[in-house]
Formats: C-alpha cells, structure tokens, sequence
C-alpha cells in the first residue's frame, strides 16, 4: 500500500529541490509543488499525530487504517506494543546544525511527563522515549555524546573565554574531581555554560572568534576553527557553539550508522539521512536553537557516557543488510539491489514495515513504484518486485522484536 508522506519544513531544512526531502517527494507525488526558499528538512513515514501519513489510494489516514485493521501490525507488535506501529521512520536533510538535544528515557516520563506536559505542552508531547537510529546517505557531521573528560578538561584550561562563560570555580572544581564527584561537577560547568548572561556568551564568541584569524594550524586544528566558524555564522550569539568543546565530533560515511540512546546529547550538524526511532516527538533542547532550551530538566536526565555507537549491520543475503539497535520498537534494513537483477522477494517481516525506495525502479503486484515511493507492507506479507530500472537502493524499517 502506497504512503502520502508528511514533509516539515523546519529552519535547518535544505532549500528547494537541494533537500533529497523535496526531490523524493515530488518524485512520488506529481501535484507537489516544491517552492525554492523553503526549507525542506524532515519527510515523516509513520502515524504520529505531528506528521501522519496517509495511505495514498483512499486517501485515509495510515493511523485509521491499521484501527480497522489490526492484524496488519503482526501478533508480536500487538503484543508488545498494543494497537500502534511503535516506530516512526524519517528522512533528513541538513543544511545546518540541527539543535544540541537529548532525548529523554522512559524512567523520566513515569516520573515527570503529568508535570511537563503540563509546564511545557508544546515540548512534550508523547509519553514515548526516543532512542534514534541514524544512516547516512551522503558524508554526515554531527556531535553525540560527551568528550572524554580529558579532553573537556584541557578545551577548559587553555580556552580563556570557554573558561569565562563556565566560571573559574567550576573549571578549578573539575580539575580537582575525583571519580565520585566527577559526574556532578560536569554536569554543574554544563549547567553554568548554558545558563551564562547572553551578553556574556555574545562578547566571549566575538573574542575567540576574532582570535583565530591569527591562530596558526595546528592550534585552528586543535580549536576545530572550521566547526566553530561555521557554526557561529549559522547561530551567532548562541551558547551551543561552545559544544565542540564538551561533545565528540561524529561523521559517518553514506551507508555508515550511528545509535543515539535516550539521555545522550546530540546534534546533527550537516548532510542528509535516513533515521528511524520509537514513535515520539520529544526533545529537550539546549543550544544551537531559537527555539526553547528546557536547561534544568536537561541537566537532570544527561547522560555522561563518553562512548559513540556507530553500529555494524548484519547481513541478510547478498543484498540485504539490517541494523538492530539495542531496542525494540525498530530496525532498519539497506536494501541494494544491483543493476541486471531481473527480481528480488522482500524477506517477509514478522511484523508491519515502510519500505522507501531512494532510487530505482520497480514493478511490485503490476504497479510501478521508483524515487520517493512509500510503501506500508502488512506482516507476514511476502513483496515479490520485478527490477525495472537502475541499481535501486531501498530502506525498511521494521519492529525489531
Ligand atoms: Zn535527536
């Protein structure tokens, strides 16, 4: 069953046809007009309520479909899950940095999600965690999780306006840490980082930028000079461009992938992806952003860990390989289908899937689906595809129980 596909348009979006978001949507869907000042940066494949699909013959609502038509999900989503696709499947297209976010776990949300809902309504809006899987479809940037501390300690020292906007006290505190204090006081220079006086953050940046014009290699090098120049024009004034300094540095190449779990600080900063995640919207932010930043309860759920999980798939046959993240609401499966395959069977999952056809061109039951299709597959459903045209490169995300 073919998906109409909802599109956002937020800020950090590509332009026009540059974003793979607009060019497969329009591919897949002829009445839609790209219009080249907007930004197009997220293509949604799923049933939240922020941006649902729907299934494009009948024109109703995905989310409907599978109410009237439960077995469709698979008994072991139904189990687990209840009556609801537990993923929601995305494209991404980034010119620039996306805000520096974290996702909070479930814990948080038996606990807090009555109180915020109600303090912060637009923020949080599912009671859902939000662990996210990202794939890279070109050469991608972003930062994940914290810098061993070494390194934030040596950023903090020999960085004087780093040092001013944390505070000396904070910076002298770390220094002398030891492990049982160690996660407090990161998180309290985090805190007075993100909290320092806007005027402060803004004068601090305009002396490290202007520094760095006279800076030599290795130091530019050691200061990450590009990251930082370009992350100032996109956000001047903006505290988040201090991160380079407290977050890993992350590039993935086209097919490579990275885990985000809940509690971890992240931010994509270039490229385009496909990313898959339990079916949530929510996000705590804290820089990088015009939009909300919720410090203290960020600073509450942070996660310190040091580590970056990129992910190896496993391989399925000659031309499928399938990433399994440590949870269980998805997984997601590249599809490769080489130029010269006259036919290839999808292997049937146990429960329901998307399936995306980035490029290619394929007869699947005597209709024809290429760029920017969508398609719903029911469990168990066996899709037998004739290849048309091209290599054809696909993606399915699927329940990963
Ligand atoms: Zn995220």
């Amino acid at each position: 069953m073919e998906l109409k596909c909802a599109v956002q348009t937020y800020g950090w979006g590509k332009h026009g046809i540059d974003s793979v978001v607009a060019s497969l949507v329009k591919s897949a869907n002829a009445d839609f007009v790209v219009n080249e000042q907007e930004t197009y940066a997220e293509l949604w494949m799923g049933t939240h309520k922020n941006g649902p699909s729907y299934l494009k013959d009948m024109d109703v609502p995905l989310e409907k479909y599978i109410q009237e038509n439960k077995n469709v999900l698979g008994d072991n989503i139904i189990q687990r899950f209840g009556h609801e696709l537990p993923f929601l499947f995305k494209i991404l297209s980034i010119n620039k940095a996306l805000s520096i976010q974290v996702h909070p776990d479930m814990v948080f949300f038996q606990e807090k999600a009555e109180k915020l809902h109600k303090l912060y309504p637009d923020v949080y809006k599912d009671p859902n965690h939000k662990p996210e899987l990202a794939i890279a479809l070109c050469p991608f940037e972003g930062l994940c999780g914290f810098l061993p501390i070494d390194e934030i300690k040596d950023y903090f020292n020999n960085i004087p306006e780093l040092l001013a906007v944390i505070g000396e006290t904070n910076v002298r505190r770390l220094s002398e840490a030891t492990s049982s204090t160690i996660d407090t006081v990161l998180r309290q220079c985090f805190h007075s980082l993100m909290t320092c006086d806007s005027n402060e953050v803004t004068q601090q940046l305009k002396y490290l930028i202007s520094r760095l014009h006279d800076a030599d290699v290795s130091y530019k090098q050691w200061i990450k000079a590009d990251l930082l120049q370009r992350l100032y024009s996109d956000y001047p004034d903006d505290v988040g461009c201090f991160a380079i300094y407290l977050f890993n540095y992350v590039t993935l190449l086209p097919g490579e992938a990275m885990y985000i779990e809940p509690n971890v600080p992240h931010a994509y900063l270039s490229g385009d992806c496909v990313e898959c995640m339990a079916c949530s919207d929510n996000v705590i932010r804290a820089g990088l952003t015009p939009k909300l930043k919720d410090v203290e309860t960020l600073i509450e759920v942070l996660s310190l860990e040091s580590s970056v999980k990129k992910i190896e798939p496993l391989e399925e046959d000659t031309w499928t390989k399938v990433f399994y993240p440590p949870v269980s609401e998805f997984a997601v499966a590249k599809i490769m289908l080489p130029v010269g395959l006259p036919r290839y069977t999808l292997k049937p999952r146990t429960s329901a899937s998307i399936l995306l056809i980035v490029t290619g061109e394929a007869k699947i039951s005597s209709k024809i689906f290429s760029h920017g299709s969508v398609l719903f597959i029911p469990a168990n459903d066996v899709v037998e595809m004739e290849l048309l045209r091209g290599s054809m490169l696909m993606f399915q995300a699927f329940a990963n129980i």
